[in-house]
């Protein structure tokens, strides 16, 4: 009966197609089964890194044959989810090329023969889902809680944290003990957690990180179109890591932060760049907005400017990272 089942799943899913990444918000059940029809029909390596503080799986997909790697990660933070879109949007137009060998915005695909990028879509479902369904659904002592964490507000569109209410990107050692506007107790924003790694979602992403050694890496959030690519980076590597950043900031429009004042600490980038030398940039999406989620009409601009980022990144790492 299972394995009846499970053939049927896959059938549906086969005909079933994508609808537009543009009109329908992205939850982590749709995201999930859109990773699992492309990683089916591509035969994509995809993987759980490890499970959210809700027991959900934190998945990355990869696409190419290369050896070396690059990684691009999205939605840190729960009203974030935009970048988990725009991810969705490259990992579907790059494979569908690459399948077919073709060229795709002036870039050659043949690039992820030598190599891979791996994308991790979605490193926050819990915040998502709490950003994007309330808390409802939860027992109501549970709510009290919540409502609490989010500063007494039953809209819950402002959430950043992940499911215990932990800042994501404030998780990392990086600069760790002086980052700047710590929330001293779990939030919908800004609350550091106990110590670097304490949160499931970070200490996967630091596993996985060592696993692959990414040559580069692209971290997307919301909002502002800014590129930050620094983090007291070394001497010798300075003029490779901003030539990089000029680089996207020329494709996207996006301005680039300069330093040092904006090196804030704590960041998945901030700590990459610190810890393996290597280019980092966390790239802001969409016009600025306020403490909620850019509303889904920006897609579209905002991917005609980001649809050659994993592929410059690509490029870029294969000619000026070494290993
Ligand atoms: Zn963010």
């Amino acid at each position: 009966m299972k394995k009846i089942f499970h053939c049927f799943m896959i059938i549906f899913l086969l005909v079933h197609p994508i609808r537009s990444t543009a009109t329908e918000m992205y939850t982590y059940e749709r995201m999930e089964n859109h990773l699992k029809l492309l990683s089916h029909k591509y035969n994509l390596e995809m993987k759980s890194i490890g499970h959210t503080e809700f027991g959900r799986e934190i998945y990355a997909i990869k696409l190419g044959e290369g050896k070396k790697n690059v990684l691009i990660t999205g939605s840190h933070h729960g009203r974030e989810w935009l970048t988990t879109h725009i991810i969705m949007e490259m990992l579907k137009n790059y494979t569908a090329a690459y399948d077919k060998k073709y060229s795709l915005y002036g870039h050659s695909l043949n690039i992820l023969d030598r190599v891979s990028i791996w994308f991790v879509p979605m490193v926050n479902p819990d915040g998502v889902t709490i950003q994007q369904k309330g808390v409802e659904h939860l027992p109501l002592s549970l709510q009290e809680i919540y409502i609490d964490m989010n500063g007494g507000e039953n809209n819950f569109k402002r959430w950043k944290a992940n499911g215990k209410g932990v800042d994501l990107n404030r998780q990392y050692p990086a600069g760790w003990k002086e980052i700047n506007g710590n929330t001293p107790y779990a939030s919908y924003s800004h609350y550091k957690g106990e110590k670097p790694f304490s949160a499931s979602e970070t200490k996967s992403l630091f596993t996985f990180t060592e696993e692959i050694k990414p040559l580069a890496s692209v971290a997307y959030h919301t909002s502002g179109r800014e590129v930050f690519w620094y983090y007291f980076n070394s001497l010798e590597n300075l003029q490779r890591d901003s030539k990089l950043a000029t680089m996207v900031s020329d494709v996207t429009g996006y301005k680039i932060s300069y330093p040092p004042g904006d090196a804030l600490g704590g960041g998945y980038t901030d700590w990459f760049i610190q810890n393996y030398q290597k280019p980092a940039m966390t790239i802001e999406l969409s016009y600025l907005v306020d403490e909620t989620n850019p509303p889904l009409s920006v897609f579209h601009e905002e991917w005609d400017r980001n649809k050659s980022i994993g592929l410059i990144l690509a490029e870029y790492a294969e000619k000026y990272v070494k290993r």
